[in-house]
């Protein structure tokens, strides 16, 4: 951590402006070797904090590179917490490239992906939550995913983090009193408030836990698959659904092809509609994969789709397709109900019980919004407010909190039975570490490495 970090922390690609970042004690310096300034000849003689004009060139051959604005900021009020330089060059790739090159060659390292953020983390700027919070809130897929990660990156599941923390240090403190001071009466009224302490600690875990599932689907999106067999009408779906709700698209860098992931908003909830088989060109997935794997993408979906044409006799393909959805959060769609019925809903309730169908005319766009509202009411009863409910959105943290309800059942469940208090001081103990995972307090190197290699470059 005593090097000097620099990277380029705006996107590639053509934009009025791009922005290079250094950080480290010698950024100053580094500066110094390729700014001149118009009024401070000398950016050793820029103002802290104050955008400064001037240009950037090279010392080997004296040549201009680029017309700036530059700013330094001296630690410790900083992002990192160390010296921050940060230079406002012209947009687009070359601008900013061959000014991070002319940092390189002048004494600072390639900063490593999330790396000035993991500097936040370990100078103590930010706790790990919301370290983590910083790389969700780039990613954020609606209005109210990012007002999530604004939350947690603001403190709040740190806060209540702590909170159940304190309780179980009390706790520790009690039992520790007890063991050095043994005396019946004591112990006696110690093991009454350490159940009634562990109760709470595991009450506020269960909260917690109890809003992992919304979180993780506000953050990543609702895994969504449209089941058919061809012709039904699942591309106009996809449109429709598209064409009435902003949409996202990502291309996701794969090993043998890249994934398109199609992001939709239905109010507030991303669905992430993952085109693996290509819907969109109007390729159909079980006649395309087979049904074994057509299984597979199932089984990996938080919502299946199913779409049946109700001008056809309902066939076989149709039958296995109804198998795959019923042991799914699915939801079955009737479709084309404008054209003259070969069967009904009824002879399709029959075959899928317990399932919302829903009678469409996809291409009248009739139909779309009742799947909205239904895909809505699936997911939350009612509406979602997330202002005030701090929810869990990182499978990391939903992992640890298991963790820590697991021990802290073992210590209640000791209590009750007036185990010697040594031995449900480890399990207090435990839940306390498994809690300080995830706020950073302790962690490993590896994990913490983990963590922040899924950040982006100059972040
Ligand atoms: P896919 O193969 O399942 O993707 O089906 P498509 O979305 O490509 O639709 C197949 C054909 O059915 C197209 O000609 C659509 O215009 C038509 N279609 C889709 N939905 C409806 C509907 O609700 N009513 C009628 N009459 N035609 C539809
Ligand atoms: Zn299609």
């Amino acid at each position: 951590m005593t090097d000097t970090i620099a990277a380029i922390s705006t996107a590639m690609g053509e934009s009025g402006i791009g922005i290079v970042r250094m950080s480290g004690k010698n950024s100053l310096d580094i500066g110094g070797k390729i700014f001149k300034g118009k009024i401070h000849e000398d950016f050793k003689d820029v103002e802290n904090r104050k955008l400064t004009y001037g240009h950037i060139y090279n010392p080997k051959d004296k040549k201009i590179v680029d017309e700036v604005l530059i700013v330094y900021m001296k630690s410790p009020h900083t992002y990192t917490r160390e010296d921050i330089v940060e230079i406002y060059c012209h947009g687009g790739a070359i601008s900013v490239k061959k000014i991070l090159e002319l940092l390189l060659e002048n004494g600072a390292r390639l900063a490593e992906p999330g790396e000035f953020t993991k500097r936040a983390f370990l100078n103590g700027r930010l706790d790990l939550s919301q370290a983590e919070a910083v790389i969700d809130l780039i990613r954020a897929k609606t209005d109210k995913s990012y007002d999530v990660s604004l939350e947690q990156l603001e403190g709040s599941l740190s806060f209540k983090i702590e909170e159940i923390r304190n309780i179980l240090l009390e706790m520790l403190a009690h039992v520790e009193v007890s063991i050095d001071f043994p005396d019946e009466d004591i112990e006696e009224v110690t093991y009454e408030e350490l159940e009634n302490s562990g109760n709470k600690v595991l009450l506020e875990i269960d909260n917690l836990l109890s809003t992992a599932d919304k979180g993780r689907i506000l953050r990543d999106g609702l895994n969504t698959v449209i089941l058919g067999k061809p012709n039904v009408g699942k591309s106009s779906l996809l449109n429709a659904i598209l064409r009435e709700n902003r949409a996202i698209v990502t291309d996701v860098p794969g090993t043998t092809r890249d994934i398109i992931e199609e992001y939709v908003n239905i109010d507030g909830i991303p669905l992430k509609i993952v085109d693996t088989a290509g819907i969109r060109s109007t390729e159909d997935l079980v006649e395309k994969i087979g049904v074994d794997r057509a299984k597979k993408v199932v089984e990996g979906a938080d919502l299946v789709i199913g779409v049946f044409d109700a001008s056809r006799e309902l066939s076989l393909e149709d039958k296995e397709i109804i198998e795959l959805l019923k042991e799914k959060n699915s939801i079955v769609l009737l479709n084309k109900t404008d054209l003259p019925n070969k069967y009904n809903i009824e002879d399709l309730k029959t075959l899928i019980p317990n399932k919302k169908i829903i009678l469409t005319a996809i291409a009248k766009d009739e139909g779309i919004e009742e799947l909205e509202e239904t895909i809505k009411n699936m997911f939350y009863s009612g509406d979602v407010e997330v202002s005030d409910e701090i929810m869990i959105t990182n499978i990391r943290h939903k992992n640890q909190l298991i963790k820590a309800k697991k021990n802290i059942e073992e210590a209640i469940e000791g209590i009750k039975l007036n185990v010697p208090l040594d031995c449900v001081e480890v399990d207090i103990r435990n839940c306390w570490d498994n809690l300080g995972e995830i706020s950073g307090d302790t962690i490993s190197e590896d994990i913490l490495d983990k963590i922040f290699s899924e950040f982006c470059i100059g972040k």
